[in-house]
């Protein structure tokens, strides 16, 4: 009997037309509950556009075994497989036999973590939330750039605009303004 890694380890997968799975689950007929790709042991392989998947999966909750066989559309549509499982293993086992497993893969997890926990600074919907300064640095998105704001009593300097498609990274000594603007507090302050 081959080993079997967990399915977690193929993942993510990306499609060509740019789709990604990254995580697959599936509820146990016995308890109800989602087994993850991680208690799921067997092999998923990429070929072309489709995503192939054949696993045992092992419910942490009840300890149910039951058998996962899916092909996944690059529109990350689930389809089962009508095929017999021995025959769908044997099959995916040949197409897969030559290739090296994939390194562990952990940076996705840590991504997804860190991106949870980045908005540690404030965020600032609205404009009217904070005090502006009548300096004006310049203009973004067609909106004056006030040289700095305050809120909740302190003073933020204007430090950057955010890039577009929200990837930006706020330190705790930052604030977010309008999602567009970025101002951090001094790092002196001063006692006036
Ligand atoms: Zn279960």
């Amino acid at each position: 009997m081959a080993q079997y890694h967990p399915i977690s380890r193929y993942l993510p997968v990306t499609f060509p037309n740019g789709n990604r799975v990254r995580r697959f689950g599936k509820h146990c007929p016995a308890c109800r509950k989602m087994v993850g790709c991680e208690n799921m042991f067997g092999i998923a392989t990429l070929e072309q556009d489709k995503l192939f998947l054949a696993a045992q999966a092992h419910c942490p909750a009840c300890g149910h075994r039951f058998p996962v066989a899916c092909v996944i559309n690059d529109n990350k549509h689930v389809n089962r497989v009508a095929l017999p499982m021995w025959l769908f293993r044997f099959w995916l086992k040949m197409i897969t036999r030559n290739r090296p497993l994939p390194p562990q893969v952990e940076s996705w997890e840590l991504s997804d973590a860190e991106a949870a926990a980045a908005p540690s600074g404030a965020i600032v919907e609205k404009m009217s939330d904070v005090v502006c300064s009548e300096d004006v640095l310049g203009r973004f998105d067609n909106q004056p750039i006030c040289a700095w704001v305050e809120y909740q009593g302190r003073r933020f300097e204007f430090e950057r605009t955010a890039p577009p498609g929200g990837k930006w990274q706020l330190n705790a000594n930052e604030l977010l303004l309008e999602g567009r603007l970025i101002y951090r507090l001094p790092s002196v302050e001063t006692t006036a």
